[in-house]
């Protein structure tokens, strides 16, 4: 057998990825990428009512735009495919088959309502419900009887009360007691099957020789392992990885914000910053550094560095660091990546000659910025036709007599220049300086806030030189006159 690890992501498409999902695709990928493996895209779509054709298509996208590369998927082929499990119905049955000739599984005729009832009368005893094995012991006429009365049959795995342990490779050793967990469906009247069968068929079909996944899966673990078992597979390795928790140690949730990767795409995160920032929920690097390239983390990757604790989200380290990539590409990267949030914000076009100044405005605010879709409202003011002077700004500006006379000054001086650059600005304060004998915050701060309507922002000296000489005086004027 092939000795390179095979590892394989395996989302439901019933919705959007979510952050928790693309974490453990990423670690899964990484896992792969570092190993020289094999990373696989399987789509469990079995449940068909919840499954749509648009939730898959987004997950693929979210995927991509995250920058992970699958080795085989319904996309990309493979030797072990399909990989929609909804286009491996037959091979399931097949397997039911063989489970039920080995005596591991059973037709079961129980329908829906007798099942409920047994479940509600079981509550209401103080019992945990679970399936009373009926119909495993049904005779070969009762059978044939139900045949007969044309009830469609599901399929139920025989689960063995026994002790089952195995080694995980994030939580160590994980023991389950001989607890009844009961008789489970396999295959639905209706011919499909559930996930923990179809999971386990997929994972020996496919030689997963690591299964990486939620934490949210360990109690499904003993009914797979039960099933390994009765074909006599061989198991795989199993790797739970902790659950995202939101700071209120309370399961990641809309309640606290954003929880799929598409929002944050359109937030305008960055993908490499999103593949840094999951990795380390949950893994760390040997070295404790934070800001780690996909290169870097693929090399670095190890199980041993997973953490068993559960991993909080925290969109204010997220922030940070989406900061620091945002900072690290080029300007005019950065102001590309910018263009569709100040479009969608209804700026004017600024991709055809204006691009130079586009670029200079984009370089005096991206310090500030955690997220691209912020780009539009720290450009606002470059494009306002007017500046509306708030009462707590205009308090900021303590001496109204000073601020008058730099006004009037700032004009005169206007006057002497063709053009306003920065370096003219800046000539300009010490003139205004030398004429009014205001200085410093007294003088800056007028001058800023007529033209910006803040306290604070980017560099004055090239705000002037955006804005231009027509529109700092117009600026100004108004608010002398
Ligand atoms: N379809 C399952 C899920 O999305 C896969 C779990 C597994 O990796 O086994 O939770």
């Amino acid at each position: 057998m092939n000795s390179s690890p095979r590892v394989r992501f395996a989302p439901s498409p019933t919705g959007h990825l979510h952050i928790g999902n693309a974490r453990t695709a990423i670690l899964n990928w990484l896992f792969a990428r570092h190993s020289g493996g094999t990373f696989i895209l399987r789509i469990e779509d079995t449940d068909l009512e919840r499954s749509t054709k648009e939730s898959e298509a987004s997950i693929f996208q979210d995927l991509r735009w995250l920058g992970l590369d699958w080795d085989e998927g319904p996309d990309a082929g493979g030797a072990f495919g399909p990989y929609r499990q909804s286009e491996r119905l037959a091979i399931y049955h097949q397997h039911g088959q063989q489970l039920i000739a080995s005596g591991h599984a059973y037709y079961c005729y129980c329908t829906p309502a007798e099942l409920e009832a047994r479940r509600e009368a079981a509550l209401k005893a103080g019992q945990t419900p679970h399936y009373d094995g009926r119909c495993k012991k049904l005779s070969p006429e009762a059978r044939a009887a139900k045949e007969q009365a044309g009830i469609k049959p599901g399929v139920r795995f025989a689960m063995p009360e026994k002790n089952i342990t195995f080694k995980d490779l994030a939580k160590g050793e994980i023991a389950f007691p001989p607890e009844a967990l009961g008789d489970f469906v396999i295959l639905r009247s209706d011919g499909a099957p559930t996930y923990n069968y179809a999971a386990v068929v997929d994972d020996h079909l496919m030689q997963i020789t690591h299964v990486i996944r939620g934490d949210d899966h360990v109690v499904n673990t003993p009914k797979q392992i039960m099933i390994y078992e009765a074909f006599g597979w061989p198991l795989p390795q199993f790797c739970h990885i902790p659950l995202i928790l939101g700071p209120d140690r309370e399961r990641l949730s809309k309640r606290h914000g954003a929880t799929s990767v598409d929002e944050y795409a359109s937030k305008g995160y960055l993908p490499d910053a999103l593949i840094n920032f999951l990795s380390l929920l949950g893994w760390s690097s040997v070295s404790g550094e934070e800001i780690l390239s996909r290169e870097r983390l693929i090399e670095e990757f190890s199980f041993e560095r997973l953490s068993n604790a559960a991993a909080i989200f925290d969109v204010v380290k997220l922030n940070w660091m989406n900061g620091v990539y945002i900072r690290n590409m080029n300007l005019d990267e950065l102001t590309a990546a910018c263009l569709p949030y100040l479009q969608k914000a209804g700026f004017p076009d600024m991709s055809g000659p204006d691009h130079e100044t586009l670029e200079k405005m984009v370089g005096l605010v991206r310090d500030g910025l955690e997220y691209l879709s912020q780009i539009a409202e720290k450009l606002e003011f470059f494009f306002a036709d007017e500046v509306h002077i708030t009462d707590g700004v205009a308090m900021g500006m303590s001496q109204t007599d000073a601020a008058e006379k730099v006004y009037w000054s700032f004009l005169r001086q206007l006057d002497k220049y063709d053009r306003l650059t920065a370096e003219v600005f800046r000539q300009l304060i010490k003139t205004i300086t030398k004429e009014t004998g205001v200085m410093g915050r007294d003088l800056w701060m007028p001058i800023r806030i007529a033209l910006t309507g803040q306290m604070h922002g980017p560099d004055l000296p090239m705000v002037v030189e955006i804005f231009g000489k027509e529109k700092c005086r117009k600026f100004v004027q108004r608010l002398v006159e």
